[in-house]
Protein backbone atom coordinates (compact mmCIF):
# COMPACT_ATOMS: atom_id res chain seq x y z
CA UNK A 1 0.00 0.00 0.00
CA UNK A 2 1.15 3.56 -0.58
CA UNK A 3 3.06 5.20 1.94
CA UNK A 4 3.27 2.60 3.76
CA UNK A 5 6.80 1.24 3.11
CA UNK A 6 8.98 0.78 6.28
CA UNK A 7 12.26 2.51 5.80
CA UNK A 8 14.08 0.83 8.97
CA UNK A 9 14.44 -2.77 9.18
CA UNK A 10 13.76 -5.25 11.37
CA UNK A 11 16.20 -7.94 12.66
CA UNK A 12 14.58 -11.04 14.53
CA UNK A 13 16.21 -14.16 15.97
CA UNK A 14 15.12 -17.59 15.58
CA UNK A 15 14.90 -19.66 18.38
CA UNK A 16 12.54 -22.51 20.03
CA UNK A 17 9.35 -19.89 19.70
CA UNK A 18 10.13 -19.80 15.51
CA UNK A 19 11.66 -23.49 15.10
CA UNK A 20 8.96 -24.84 12.09
CA UNK A 21 8.02 -24.03 8.57
CA UNK A 22 4.88 -22.32 9.22
CA UNK A 23 6.04 -20.16 12.82
CA UNK A 24 8.90 -18.93 10.30
CA UNK A 25 6.69 -18.05 7.43
CA UNK A 26 4.02 -16.23 10.00
CA UNK A 27 6.96 -14.45 11.12
CA UNK A 28 8.40 -13.37 8.31
CA UNK A 29 4.98 -12.03 7.05
CA UNK A 30 4.85 -10.07 10.13
CA UNK A 31 7.63 -7.70 8.55
CA UNK A 32 11.01 -9.43 9.13
CA UNK A 33 13.91 -8.30 7.01
CA UNK A 34 16.84 -10.39 8.39
CA UNK A 35 16.70 -13.60 10.22
CA UNK A 36 19.48 -13.83 13.43
CA UNK A 37 20.41 -17.21 14.03
CA UNK A 38 22.30 -17.06 17.42
CA UNK A 39 24.95 -19.61 17.59
CA UNK A 40 25.54 -19.19 21.25
CA UNK A 41 22.09 -21.56 21.24
CA UNK A 42 21.07 -24.36 19.72
CA UNK A 43 23.36 -26.79 17.26
CA UNK A 44 24.88 -26.30 13.80
CA UNK A 45 22.43 -28.39 12.54
CA UNK A 46 19.28 -27.03 13.71
CA UNK A 47 20.68 -23.59 12.46
CA UNK A 48 21.15 -25.38 9.10
CA UNK A 49 17.93 -26.74 9.51
CA UNK A 50 16.07 -23.27 9.94
CA UNK A 51 18.43 -21.13 7.07
CA UNK A 52 16.41 -23.52 4.44
CA UNK A 53 13.22 -23.18 6.00
CA UNK A 54 13.88 -19.16 5.73
CA UNK A 55 14.65 -19.21 2.43
CA UNK A 56 11.90 -21.14 1.12
CA UNK A 57 9.29 -19.15 3.35
CA UNK A 58 11.27 -15.84 1.85
CA UNK A 59 10.22 -17.67 -1.97
CA UNK A 60 6.96 -18.71 -0.89
CA UNK A 61 6.13 -14.71 0.02
CA UNK A 62 7.84 -13.36 -2.83
CA UNK A 63 10.05 -11.15 -0.52
CA UNK A 64 14.00 -11.19 -0.05
CA UNK A 65 15.03 -12.31 3.57
CA UNK A 66 18.68 -12.13 4.47
CA UNK A 67 20.33 -14.40 7.20
CA UNK A 68 22.60 -12.84 10.12
CA UNK A 69 25.08 -15.58 11.71
CA UNK A 70 26.00 -14.36 15.11
CA UNK A 71 28.98 -15.80 16.42
CA UNK A 72 29.20 -16.85 20.23
CA UNK A 73 32.38 -15.10 20.58
CA UNK A 74 34.81 -15.72 23.95
CA UNK A 75 31.51 -14.39 26.41
CA UNK A 76 32.59 -15.69 29.67
CA UNK A 77 30.50 -17.72 31.15
CA UNK A 78 29.74 -19.64 34.68
CA UNK A 79 29.51 -23.55 34.39
CA UNK A 80 26.80 -25.83 35.92
CA UNK A 81 25.29 -25.81 39.25
CA UNK A 82 23.73 -29.20 40.85
CA UNK A 83 20.24 -28.12 40.50
CA UNK A 84 20.65 -25.68 37.67
CA UNK A 85 20.66 -22.71 40.07
CA UNK A 86 21.17 -21.20 43.29
CA UNK A 87 20.45 -18.03 45.24
CA UNK A 88 23.28 -15.76 45.77
CA UNK A 89 23.05 -13.30 49.19
CA UNK A 90 24.33 -9.95 49.29
CA UNK A 91 27.70 -10.22 51.82
CA UNK A 92 28.51 -14.15 51.26
CA UNK A 93 31.40 -15.61 50.07
CA UNK A 94 31.25 -16.56 46.41
CA UNK A 95 34.42 -18.27 44.38
CA UNK A 96 34.74 -18.71 40.89
CA UNK A 97 36.90 -21.79 40.34
CA UNK A 98 38.82 -23.10 37.35
CA UNK A 99 38.34 -26.25 38.82
CA UNK A 100 35.25 -27.03 39.90
CA UNK A 101 32.92 -29.39 38.20
CA UNK A 102 29.82 -28.71 39.62
CA UNK A 103 28.66 -25.37 41.48
CA UNK A 104 27.27 -24.86 44.74
CA UNK A 105 26.11 -22.09 47.01
CA UNK A 106 29.90 -21.29 47.50
CA UNK A 107 31.25 -21.63 44.10
CA UNK A 108 31.34 -22.56 40.44
CA UNK A 109 33.19 -23.53 38.18
CA UNK A 110 33.90 -21.09 34.83
CA UNK A 111 34.62 -21.62 30.88
CA UNK A 112 37.69 -19.25 30.67
CA UNK A 113 40.50 -20.12 32.81
CA UNK A 114 42.53 -17.28 31.93
CA UNK A 115 40.05 -15.35 34.37
CA UNK A 116 42.47 -15.65 37.13
CA UNK A 117 45.52 -13.39 35.31
CA UNK A 118 42.68 -10.76 33.37
CA UNK A 119 41.07 -9.90 37.28
CA UNK A 120 42.65 -8.39 40.68
CA UNK A 121 41.13 -7.64 44.49
CA UNK A 122 38.58 -4.39 44.10
CA UNK A 123 37.54 -5.43 40.49
CA UNK A 124 33.58 -5.89 39.58
CA UNK A 125 32.37 -8.42 38.06
CA UNK A 126 29.03 -8.04 36.87
CA UNK A 127 26.60 -11.69 36.45
CA UNK A 128 23.70 -12.39 33.65
CA UNK A 129 23.73 -8.91 32.74
CA UNK A 130 24.60 -7.18 35.65
CA UNK A 131 21.51 -8.71 37.42
CA UNK A 132 24.14 -9.61 39.94
CA UNK A 133 27.61 -8.09 41.16
CA UNK A 134 30.74 -9.51 43.12
CA UNK A 135 33.65 -8.02 44.00
CA UNK A 136 36.85 -9.58 44.01
CA UNK A 137 38.79 -10.39 47.13
CA UNK A 138 41.29 -12.10 46.22
CA UNK A 139 42.94 -14.30 43.66
CA UNK A 140 45.25 -17.28 43.32
CA UNK A 141 46.26 -19.43 40.70
CA UNK A 142 42.98 -20.96 40.07
CA UNK A 143 40.48 -19.17 42.19
CA UNK A 144 38.86 -15.59 42.10
CA UNK A 145 37.53 -14.75 45.07
CA UNK A 146 34.40 -12.69 45.88
CA UNK A 147 32.05 -11.00 48.39
CA UNK A 148 28.45 -10.53 46.32
CA UNK A 149 27.07 -6.85 46.69
CA UNK A 150 23.92 -7.82 44.76
CA UNK A 151 22.36 -10.88 45.23
CA UNK A 152 19.87 -13.16 43.35
CA UNK A 153 19.55 -16.48 41.44
CA UNK A 154 22.01 -17.69 39.42
CA UNK A 155 21.62 -20.06 36.97
CA UNK A 156 23.62 -22.55 34.59
CA UNK A 157 25.81 -20.85 32.10
CA UNK A 158 25.13 -17.45 32.79
CA UNK A 159 27.40 -14.49 31.16
CA UNK A 160 30.55 -12.42 33.13
CA UNK A 161 31.63 -9.42 32.42
CA UNK A 162 34.32 -6.68 34.24
CA UNK A 163 33.16 -3.64 34.43
CA UNK A 164 35.85 -1.15 32.72
CA UNK A 165 35.65 -4.31 31.06
CA UNK A 166 39.92 -5.65 30.05
CA UNK A 167 39.43 -9.47 29.30
CA UNK A 168 42.04 -10.71 27.12
CA UNK A 169 39.97 -12.94 25.76
CA UNK A 170 40.57 -13.54 21.61
CA UNK A 171 37.49 -12.78 19.44
CA UNK A 172 37.28 -15.91 17.99
CA UNK A 173 36.97 -19.28 19.33
CA UNK A 174 37.64 -22.42 17.87
CA UNK A 175 33.48 -22.89 18.11
CA UNK A 176 33.44 -19.74 16.37
CA UNK A 177 36.03 -20.79 13.68
CA UNK A 178 33.83 -23.96 12.99
CA UNK A 179 31.04 -21.89 12.96
CA UNK A 180 32.24 -19.88 10.32
CA UNK A 181 32.01 -23.07 7.98
CA UNK A 182 28.38 -23.22 8.82
CA UNK A 183 27.36 -19.88 7.85
CA UNK A 184 29.43 -20.20 4.79
CA UNK A 185 27.32 -23.66 4.00
CA UNK A 186 23.96 -21.92 4.85
CA UNK A 187 24.93 -18.83 2.60
CA UNK A 188 24.40 -16.48 4.95
CA UNK A 189 24.58 -12.96 4.16
CA UNK A 190 26.01 -11.28 7.31
CA UNK A 191 28.18 -13.00 10.05
CA UNK A 192 28.20 -10.83 13.23
CA UNK A 193 31.51 -11.11 15.53
CA UNK A 194 31.06 -10.75 18.92
CA UNK A 195 32.88 -8.57 21.45
CA UNK A 196 35.84 -7.75 18.96
CA UNK A 197 38.59 -5.25 20.58
CA UNK A 198 39.82 -4.09 16.76
CA UNK A 199 40.12 -4.35 13.38
CA UNK A 200 42.27 -7.03 13.55
CA UNK A 201 39.86 -9.62 14.91
CA UNK A 202 37.31 -7.97 11.92
CA UNK A 203 40.41 -8.90 9.49
CA UNK A 204 40.92 -12.41 11.04
CA UNK A 205 37.14 -12.95 10.19
CA UNK A 206 37.42 -12.01 7.20
CA UNK A 207 39.91 -13.99 5.93
CA UNK A 208 38.54 -17.22 7.50
CA UNK A 209 35.48 -16.58 5.67
CA UNK A 210 36.89 -15.91 2.27
CA UNK A 211 38.77 -19.09 3.26
CA UNK A 212 35.54 -21.37 3.89
CA UNK A 213 34.00 -19.61 0.52
CA UNK A 214 31.20 -16.84 1.81
CA UNK A 215 30.66 -13.53 0.76
CA UNK A 216 29.25 -12.64 3.72
CA UNK A 217 29.40 -8.96 5.01
CA UNK A 218 30.96 -8.63 8.26
CA UNK A 219 28.66 -6.83 11.10
CA UNK A 220 31.19 -5.94 14.09
CA UNK A 221 29.21 -6.33 17.39
CA UNK A 222 30.36 -3.49 19.68
CA UNK A 223 30.40 -4.67 22.99
CA UNK A 224 33.47 -3.84 25.06
CA UNK A 225 35.17 -1.01 26.39
CA UNK A 226 38.21 -1.50 23.83
CA UNK A 227 35.96 -1.22 20.99
CA UNK A 228 34.42 1.74 22.02
CA UNK A 229 37.63 3.48 21.56
CA UNK A 230 39.27 1.62 18.24
CA UNK A 231 35.78 2.53 16.77
CA UNK A 232 36.99 3.88 14.06
CA UNK A 233 39.51 1.12 12.92
CA UNK A 234 36.63 -1.52 13.97
CA UNK A 235 33.88 -0.04 11.70
CA UNK A 236 36.87 1.40 8.68
CA UNK A 237 37.54 -2.72 8.63
CA UNK A 238 33.98 -3.76 8.76
CA UNK A 239 30.70 -3.73 6.84
CA UNK A 240 28.72 -2.53 9.98
CA UNK A 241 27.84 -2.54 13.45
CA UNK A 242 25.46 -3.31 16.28
CA UNK A 243 25.23 -1.49 19.19
CA UNK A 244 24.97 -4.68 21.72
CA UNK A 245 23.50 -2.73 24.29
CA UNK A 246 23.19 -5.79 26.46
CA UNK A 247 26.76 -6.46 27.25
CA UNK A 248 27.93 -3.02 26.64
CA UNK A 249 25.59 -1.77 29.36
CA UNK A 250 27.78 -4.22 32.10
CA UNK A 251 31.25 -3.00 30.51
CA UNK A 252 30.46 1.22 30.01
CA UNK A 253 27.87 1.68 32.65
CA UNK A 254 24.28 1.46 31.36
CA UNK A 255 24.06 4.98 31.81
CA UNK A 256 26.55 5.55 28.66
CA UNK A 257 25.02 3.22 26.33
CA UNK A 258 21.95 5.67 24.66
CA UNK A 259 24.60 8.61 23.48
CA UNK A 260 27.50 5.95 22.64
CA UNK A 261 24.15 4.41 19.86
CA UNK A 262 23.86 7.96 18.62
CA UNK A 263 27.48 8.02 18.07
CA UNK A 264 28.17 4.73 16.66
CA UNK A 265 24.91 4.91 14.55
CA UNK A 266 26.36 8.78 12.85
CA UNK A 267 29.81 7.26 13.14
CA UNK A 268 28.86 4.34 10.85
CA UNK A 269 26.40 5.93 8.34
CA UNK A 270 29.26 8.31 8.17
CA UNK A 271 32.06 6.09 6.65
CA UNK A 272 29.46 4.13 4.24
CA UNK A 273 28.28 1.61 6.97
CA UNK A 274 25.59 -0.42 8.70
CA UNK A 275 24.21 0.00 12.08
CA UNK A 276 22.26 -2.76 13.78
CA UNK A 277 20.54 -1.27 17.34
CA UNK A 278 19.74 -4.16 19.28
CA UNK A 279 18.89 -5.58 22.54
CA UNK A 280 15.67 -5.62 25.29
CA UNK A 281 14.11 -3.23 22.52
CA UNK A 282 10.80 -4.96 23.30
CA UNK A 283 11.74 -6.98 25.94
CA UNK A 284 8.59 -6.87 28.00
CA UNK A 285 6.88 -8.61 25.04
CA UNK A 286 8.70 -11.80 25.71
CA UNK A 287 5.60 -12.64 28.09
CA UNK A 288 3.35 -9.75 27.41
CA UNK A 289 1.16 -8.82 24.60
CA UNK A 290 1.74 -5.02 24.80
CA UNK A 291 5.09 -3.51 24.68
CA UNK A 292 5.88 -0.87 27.88
CA UNK A 293 6.18 2.98 26.68
CA UNK A 294 9.49 3.08 27.56
CA UNK A 295 9.71 0.49 24.58
CA UNK A 296 8.08 1.99 22.31
CA UNK A 297 9.90 5.34 22.93
CA UNK A 298 13.18 2.99 22.53
CA UNK A 299 12.19 1.74 19.09
CA UNK A 300 11.47 5.33 18.01
CA UNK A 301 14.41 7.05 18.70
CA UNK A 302 16.69 4.86 17.57
CA UNK A 303 14.32 5.17 14.15
CA UNK A 304 15.12 8.77 14.69
CA UNK A 305 19.13 7.92 15.39
CA UNK A 306 19.14 6.65 12.06
CA UNK A 307 19.71 3.02 12.86
CA UNK A 308 19.19 0.75 9.50
CA UNK A 309 18.07 -1.60 11.58
CA UNK A 310 16.03 -2.53 14.99
CA UNK A 311 16.52 -6.10 16.28
CA UNK A 312 14.81 -8.35 18.87
CA UNK A 313 16.51 -11.26 20.61
CA UNK A 314 14.48 -13.42 22.66
CA UNK A 315 11.23 -11.68 21.75
CA UNK A 316 10.91 -13.91 18.67
CA UNK A 317 13.64 -16.65 19.49
CA UNK A 318 11.50 -18.00 22.83
CA UNK A 319 9.21 -15.45 23.55
CA UNK A 320 5.28 -15.57 23.69
CA UNK A 321 4.10 -13.25 20.96
CA UNK A 322 6.74 -13.24 17.83
CA UNK A 323 4.73 -12.26 15.11
CA UNK A 324 2.67 -9.68 17.51
CA UNK A 325 5.54 -8.18 18.66
CA UNK A 326 7.18 -8.09 15.08
CA UNK A 327 3.78 -6.25 14.09
CA UNK A 328 4.06 -3.91 16.84
CA UNK A 329 7.30 -3.53 16.44
CA UNK A 330 6.82 -2.29 12.38
CA UNK A 331 4.45 0.11 13.33
CA UNK A 332 6.59 2.20 15.73
CA UNK A 333 8.67 2.67 13.32
CA UNK A 334 6.69 3.52 10.56
CA UNK A 335 4.97 6.15 12.85
CA UNK A 336 8.72 7.26 14.11
CA UNK A 337 9.26 7.62 10.16
CA UNK A 338 6.45 10.31 9.69
CA UNK A 339 8.62 12.79 11.71
CA UNK A 340 12.07 11.50 9.53
CA UNK A 341 12.66 15.21 7.80
CA UNK A 342 14.74 14.68 4.82
CA UNK A 343 18.20 16.97 5.19
CA UNK A 344 21.65 17.42 3.78
CA UNK A 345 23.80 18.76 6.45
CA UNK A 346 26.12 21.65 4.83
CA UNK A 347 28.97 19.49 4.81
CA UNK A 348 27.49 17.21 2.15
CA UNK A 349 28.53 20.36 -0.39
CA UNK A 350 31.84 20.20 0.76
CA UNK A 351 32.66 16.20 0.28
CA UNK A 352 34.70 15.06 -2.15
CA UNK A 353 33.86 11.66 -4.44
CA UNK A 354 36.09 9.09 -5.03
CA UNK A 355 34.13 7.37 -7.41
CA UNK A 356 32.23 7.89 -10.22
CA UNK A 357 28.94 5.57 -9.04
CA UNK A 358 29.54 7.13 -5.53
CA UNK A 359 29.25 10.81 -7.31
CA UNK A 360 26.39 9.29 -9.31
CA UNK A 361 24.30 8.34 -5.68
CA UNK A 362 24.88 11.29 -4.28
CA UNK A 363 23.71 13.41 -7.17
CA UNK A 364 20.69 11.87 -7.21
CA UNK A 365 20.44 12.70 -3.25
CA UNK A 366 20.68 16.16 -3.48
CA UNK A 367 18.22 16.02 -6.75
CA UNK A 368 15.79 13.83 -4.80
CA UNK A 369 15.61 16.27 -1.52
CA UNK A 370 15.62 19.62 -3.47
CA UNK A 371 13.14 18.96 -6.71
CA UNK A 372 10.12 17.26 -4.59
CA UNK A 373 11.44 13.46 -6.18
CA UNK A 374 9.02 10.55 -4.97
CA UNK A 375 11.14 7.79 -5.45
CA UNK A 376 15.07 6.95 -6.21
CA UNK A 377 14.88 3.76 -8.16
CA UNK A 378 18.39 2.27 -8.80
CA UNK A 379 19.33 -0.52 -11.23
CA UNK A 380 22.40 -2.03 -9.31
CA UNK A 381 24.01 -4.98 -9.27
CA UNK A 382 26.06 -5.07 -6.19
CA UNK A 383 23.94 -2.87 -4.41
CA UNK A 384 26.57 -0.23 -4.00
CA UNK A 385 24.73 2.72 -5.38
CA UNK A 386 21.45 1.99 -3.14
CA UNK A 387 24.25 1.77 -0.11
CA UNK A 388 25.72 5.28 -0.83
CA UNK A 389 22.13 6.76 -1.54
CA UNK A 390 21.00 5.51 1.77
CA UNK A 391 23.74 7.07 3.91
CA UNK A 392 22.56 10.01 4.36
CA UNK A 393 18.70 10.19 5.99
CA UNK A 394 16.96 11.50 2.96
CA UNK A 395 13.48 9.90 3.91
CA UNK A 396 13.12 9.36 0.11
CA UNK A 397 12.63 5.19 -0.72
CA UNK A 398 15.37 4.04 -2.80
CA UNK A 399 13.96 0.64 -5.01
CA UNK A 400 17.12 -1.26 -5.78
CA UNK A 401 16.85 -2.96 -8.83
CA UNK A 402 19.08 -6.08 -9.05
CA UNK A 403 18.83 -9.75 -10.44
CA UNK A 404 21.31 -10.70 -8.03
CA UNK A 405 19.38 -12.75 -5.23
CA UNK A 406 22.39 -12.66 -2.86
CA UNK A 407 22.54 -8.26 -3.48
CA UNK A 408 19.03 -8.19 -2.31
CA UNK A 409 19.39 -10.21 0.21
CA UNK A 410 21.97 -7.97 1.39
CA UNK A 411 20.13 -4.92 0.89
CA UNK A 412 17.26 -6.25 2.98
CA UNK A 413 18.94 -4.71 5.58
CA UNK A 414 19.70 -1.09 4.54
CA UNK A 415 17.73 1.88 5.53
CA UNK A 416 15.38 3.20 2.93
CA UNK A 417 16.10 0.18 0.44
CA UNK A 418 13.60 -1.69 -1.09
CA UNK A 419 15.08 -4.78 -3.09
CA UNK A 420 13.06 -5.83 -6.56
CA UNK A 421 14.33 -8.38 -8.62
CA UNK A 422 15.21 -6.99 -12.15
CA UNK A 423 16.27 -8.87 -14.78
CA UNK A 424 18.43 -6.97 -17.52
CA UNK A 425 17.43 -9.05 -20.48
CA UNK A 426 17.20 -5.90 -22.66
CA UNK A 427 20.05 -3.35 -23.45
CA UNK A 428 18.33 -0.68 -24.35
CA UNK A 429 18.20 2.25 -21.70
CA UNK A 430 14.62 3.74 -22.70
CA UNK A 431 13.02 0.57 -22.81
CA UNK A 432 15.00 -0.57 -19.21
CA UNK A 433 13.51 2.63 -17.62
CA UNK A 434 9.96 2.42 -18.64
CA UNK A 435 9.36 -1.69 -17.46
CA UNK A 436 11.19 0.58 -13.96
CA UNK A 437 8.45 2.72 -13.74
CA UNK A 438 5.81 0.20 -14.63
CA UNK A 439 7.05 -2.02 -11.79
CA UNK A 440 7.05 1.14 -9.45
CA UNK A 441 3.54 1.96 -10.74
CA UNK A 442 2.20 -1.48 -10.13
CA UNK A 443 3.67 -1.85 -6.85
CA UNK A 444 1.92 1.02 -6.02
CA UNK A 445 4.75 3.28 -5.18
CA UNK A 446 4.65 5.56 -7.68
CA UNK A 447 1.44 7.52 -9.66
CA UNK A 448 1.13 9.28 -12.53
CA UNK A 449 2.38 12.86 -12.67
CA UNK A 450 5.40 11.80 -9.90
CA UNK A 451 8.94 12.55 -10.30
CA UNK A 452 11.06 9.63 -10.21
CA UNK A 453 15.08 9.72 -10.12
CA UNK A 454 16.43 6.84 -11.96
CA UNK A 455 20.56 5.85 -11.66
CA UNK A 456 21.73 3.29 -13.85
CA UNK A 457 24.97 2.09 -15.46
CA UNK A 458 25.89 2.11 -19.06
CA UNK A 459 27.08 -0.52 -20.98
CA UNK A 460 24.19 -1.43 -18.93
CA UNK A 461 24.61 -4.86 -16.36
CA UNK A 462 28.40 -4.29 -14.85
CA UNK A 463 28.56 -4.24 -11.68
CA UNK A 464 30.29 -0.48 -10.38
CA UNK A 465 29.09 0.90 -13.37
CA UNK A 466 26.83 3.24 -12.19
CA UNK A 467 27.47 6.43 -14.14
CA UNK A 468 23.56 7.90 -15.31
CA UNK A 469 21.07 9.59 -13.36
CA UNK A 470 18.01 10.49 -15.12
CA UNK A 471 14.89 12.44 -13.61
CA UNK A 472 11.78 10.98 -14.90
CA UNK A 473 8.33 12.34 -14.68
CA UNK A 474 5.94 9.27 -14.45
CA UNK A 475 3.27 8.71 -17.60
CA UNK A 476 0.08 7.61 -17.07
CA UNK A 477 0.30 3.98 -17.46
CA UNK A 478 -2.12 1.72 -15.66
CA UNK A 479 -1.86 0.15 -12.88
CA UNK A 480 -1.69 -3.82 -13.53
CA UNK A 481 -3.04 -5.59 -10.12
CA UNK A 482 -2.26 -8.69 -11.39
CA UNK A 483 1.33 -7.99 -11.53
CA UNK A 484 1.06 -6.30 -7.68
CA UNK A 485 4.98 -6.57 -6.15
CA UNK A 486 4.82 -7.69 -2.59
CA UNK A 487 6.80 -5.01 -1.50
P1 LIG B 1 24.11 -11.16 22.57
O1 LIG B 1 24.64 -9.80 21.95
O2 LIG B 1 22.61 -11.15 22.48
O3 LIG B 1 24.74 -12.21 21.73
O4 LIG B 1 24.64 -11.12 23.95
C1 LIG B 1 23.91 -8.61 21.99
C2 LIG B 1 24.20 -7.76 23.20
O5 LIG B 1 25.14 -8.02 23.95
O6 LIG B 1 23.48 -6.78 23.35
MN1 LIG C 1 26.43 -9.69 23.66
Amino acid sequence: MKGLIRATKIVATLGPATNSPQTIEQVLAAGVDIVRMNFSHGSADEHVRRASWVHEAAHRLGRDVGILVDLQGPKIRVGIFENGEVELKIGQKFVLDINCKMGDRSRVGLDYRELVNDVQADDILLLNDGHISLKVTSVNNTEVSCIVLHGGVLSDKKGINRQGGGLSAPALTNKDIGDIKVAASMEADYVAVSFPKSAEDINYAKELLKKAGSRAWVIAKIERVEAIRNLQEILEASNGLMVARGDLATEVGEAAVPALQKKMIRMSRDKNRLAITATQMMESMIKSPVPTRAEVSDVANAVLDGTDAVMLSAETATGKYPNRTVEKMSGICLEAEKFVEGTLDSHFLDRTFERVDQSIAMASLFVALHLKIKAIASFTQSGSTALWISRLNSGVPIYALTPEESSRRRMALYRDVQPIFFQYDLKDREALIKIAEQKLVDANVVSAGDLIVITIGEPIGQSGGTNTMKIVKVSALPADKSKQLSL
